[in-house]
């Protein structure tokens, strides 16, 4: 193999928007595929080829490529000169063994090749049927041999790797997630990510969770979603004077509502600060006592801007297989104690009302852009 041929998604890169999407894509692939070997990165008829060299390890290109948002699957190919009798001979080493049946399957992207797709299958198929024991099925075929006449040459493989799908991270712009020790949060940010956001983290934590364990555990969950795009970066905002002070004037059974309506609050100047668009957090409905609609109503009055909460649907189990598969659920059951636990009612509000949050929420302007400045920051 000397190439490998990237697809993605076409339905979403579309329209006018299509050129930048590509160039995002490769980017992000280049930088995922920093320090390995291969030769270049290029666009070609809506997929981008990765030309490689003698030293290129395909197992390691192929595990970063696995991480690229946007890739719809990647094939290890060979390439040949546009003349069919070098194509068929090539194709015969495409050829699985102990297998009995095969397909060919081709693409003319290349107009000016003389022969058209189902001439170069029918081609293509005789020939190997002759050089081998195998038989043509298009209905059921134990493997496929795919070709794809472009400009460059004759594209030929025969395996296809998934990749995650979705648009590649830069295309949509910056949010701020909102990011606890939990299982949710994690995999909300991984969702947006996949719709082609940038995720910059914020994390609050207070003197009970300030300890190294639980700060090791949150970077631990953003190095893995690190993984997923070009760079990465965590805020660490101490909130236990926030806390504090706002347990002051607020009845036990709101605390957790105003200290997450605090939450927002400071978020949005590191949102401003970052020029994103939206929050991001790991609200999933009714889950938790601070999540039925009235407390998110009181919670999100707080917040300025968009609050995306991609799990808001979903069931806990559907979430716990997302945080597996991404790689994170390890991770997010390690025990470690939320700074919300701080000063909590044992029975929560949940069904808090908003001018009788307000009137009981003390004014903690000044203690927001003091935590904002104390804020520990960490590039991934
Ligand atoms: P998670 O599993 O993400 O912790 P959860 O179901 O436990 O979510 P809560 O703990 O009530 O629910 O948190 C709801 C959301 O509030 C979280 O998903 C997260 O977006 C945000 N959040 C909670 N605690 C923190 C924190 N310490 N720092 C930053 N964001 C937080
Ligand atoms: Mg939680």
């Amino acid at each position: 193999m000397d190439h490998i041929i990237v697809k993605y998604g076409e339905i979403a890169l579309k329209g006018k928007n299509k050129p930048f999407f590509e160039k995002q894509l490769m980017d992000n692939i280049i930088h995922a595929l920093k320090g390995l070997e291969y030769n270049s990165v290029k666009k070609l008829y809506g997929r981008v080829i990765i030309k490689l060299n003698e030293k290129s390890d395909f197992e390691k290109l192929s595990e970063k490529l696995k991480k690229v948002l946007g890739i719809v699957h990647f094939s290890p190919a060979s390439i040949v000169d546009l003349d069919i009798e070098k194509i068929k001979q090539k194709s015969l080493e495409f050829i699985e063994k102990d297998a009995k049946t095969f397909h060919v399957k081709s693409r003319r992207s290349n107009k000016s090749f003389p022969l058209q797709s189902p001439d170069i299958n029918r081609e293509v198929g005789k020939f190997i049927e002759e050089k081998t024991n195998l038989e043509v099925n298009f209905e059921k075929s134990d493997f496929t041999i795919f070709i794809e006449i472009t400009e460059k040459g004759a594209f030929i493989y025969n395996k296809k790797f998934d990749g995650l799908g979705g648009l590649p991270v830069g295309v949509t712009g910056k949010v701020i997630s909102l990011i606890s020790g939990g299982i949710d949060s994690p995999v909300a940010s991984f969702q947006i990510m996949k719709r082609g956001c940038e995720v910059i983290f914020v994390h609050f934590h207070n003197l009970t969770t300030a300890k190294a364990i639980v700060k090791d555990k949150v970077k631990r969950l953003i190095e893995i979603l690190s993984q997923f795009q070009p760079k990465t970066k965590l805020y660490l905002i101490p909130f236990g004077d926030i806390q504090k002070e706002l347990v002051k004037t607020i009845d036990p059974r709101c605390r957790m509502i105003v200290y997450r309506r605090a939450m927002f609050k400071i978020a949005e100047k590191i949102l401003i600060k970052e020029n994103a668009k939206a929050f991001v957090t790991g609200d999933s409905l009714a889950q938790v006592a601070s999540q039925t609609l009235e407390n998110i109503q009181v919670i999100q009055e707080a917040a300025n801007y968009p609050v995306l909460s991609p799990l808001i649907g979903s069931d806990k189990e559907e979430i716990i297989e997302l945080s597996e598969k991404i790689g994170t659920y390890e991770t997010s059951i390690l025990p470690y104690s939320d700074c919300c636990s701080m000063f909590i009612a044992e029975h929560p509000e949940t069904r808090s009302k908003l001018e009788n949050v307000k009137k009981q929420e003390s004014d903690i302007t000044k203690l927001v852009d003091k935590v904002v400045k104390e804020a520990e920051i960490i590039n991934f």
